[in-house]
């Protein structure tokens, strides 16, 4: 099954033509009209409960002044359904949308004090942000940790500096110029299944009861496929056949990019070669809603594509969907 997963699901406008043109980059940095987003170390300026926030040219005219890193993020038309915090103060035409990197200001600048909204972890933020904040969420920060480990020359070690809007880092030395591109991380994510039963790990520091898909890095000469059962068999000891795409997802903690895919198991007697793993268990639909009812069973947030996987699993062989299953535990809870 194809589909697009929560950090892609909307097709940003990145308006790529822009990047290298510095005069109409400069000019959208000093419009009014243009959107502003805030990351101060690992957090981003946001609202708890309705994620990212959008701040307008005057509240961030002072921070452009110091800024050593930042990034284009593309264009949005104007509409009053533009998505972001502040609605009905936004004037037509095309809106650029900006991420700002201002972890070298203190957090008790009057300036900072200022902003609205208050400092909130990506992950926190994405749980509660629509599916275009997501997507520009996940975008801004993979490229401004990007930014932040790469400010020196891997291979001069010269001060490097932002080019193409913050989508390409050049080496400063007029010897070296050693361009770097934005660093994405492949990994697969994977559920084992067979008709009855689905293979689920958890980690050690994952919270009690919370199971998941396998997953782990490609590794350099290696196809997906064998990646897929490699780190099954790493994992859980299983040997797989018929590794199958499922869809892939932007990863931005911080820069992965989640290739999904089920797979057939061979064997069932599940051994942990590696450390990853604390526990690896094979679990039947029957036993999935009774420890969800029990309170046993805690399973990914619908964000992670390793949740549409095991949904997608579930729901071929059982009369309701394993989401209505959840809202209703979750409804009885609160
Ligand atoms: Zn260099």
């Amino acid at each position: 099954m194809n589909q697009a997963n929560f950090f892609s699901r909307v097709s940003l406008d990145r308006t790529g033509e822009k990047r290298h043109n510095q005069q109409w980059l400069v000019k959208k940095l000093l419009d009014e009209k243009s959107l502003f987003y805030l990351c101060h170390g690992e957090q981003w300026l946001g609202i708890p409960e309705k994620g990212l926030v959008a701040c307008f040219h005057q509240q961030v005219a002072k921070l452009l002044k110091h800024l050593d890193s930042w990034v284009f993020l593309g264009t949005v038309p104007c509409s009053s359904e533009t998505d972001c915090c502040q609605e009905g103060a936004l004037s037509k035409g095309e809106i650029a949308e900006f991420a700002l990197d201002i972890s070298h200001l203190d957090l008790s600048d009057s300036e900072l004090e200022k902003l609205p909204g208050e400092w909130c972890y990506p992950r926190e933020l994405a749980m509660v942000s629509s599916e275009r904040q997501g997507s520009l969420l996940a975008m801004a920060s993979t490229l401004l940790h990007w930014h932040r480990r790469h400010q020196f020359c891997g291979c001069c070690g010269n001060k490097t500096t932002l080019e193409a809007g913050g989508h390409e880092i050049l080496c400063s030395n007029l010897d070296c110029q050693h361009k770097t591109y934005p660093r994405i991380d492949p990994s697969v994510i994977m559920l084992v299944h067979d008709q009855t039963s689905c293979l689920l790990g958890r980690q050690e520091q994952w919270q009690a009861g919370r199971f998941s898909t396998l997953a782990g890095y490609v590794e350099p000469a290696e196809s997906l496929e064998q990646a897929v059962a490699r780190e099954v068999m790493e994992e859980s000891g299983i040997k797989i056949i018929d590794p199958i795409y499922h869809s892939s997802q932007p990863w931005p903690f911080p820069n992965s990019l989640m290739l999904a895919f089920t797979a057939t198991p061979v064997s069932r007697d599940i051994t942990l070669h590696d450390q990853e793993l604390a526990e690896a268990r094979w679990f039947t639909r029957q036993e999935i809603v009774d420890q969800l009812n029990s309170g046993e069973l805690k399973l990914p947030p619908t964000i992670a594509v390793a949740r549409q996987l095991i949904e997608d699993w579930f729901n071929q062989g059982w009369d309701t969907s394993l989401s209505n299953i959840i809202q209703s535990v979750e409804a009885e809870k609160s």
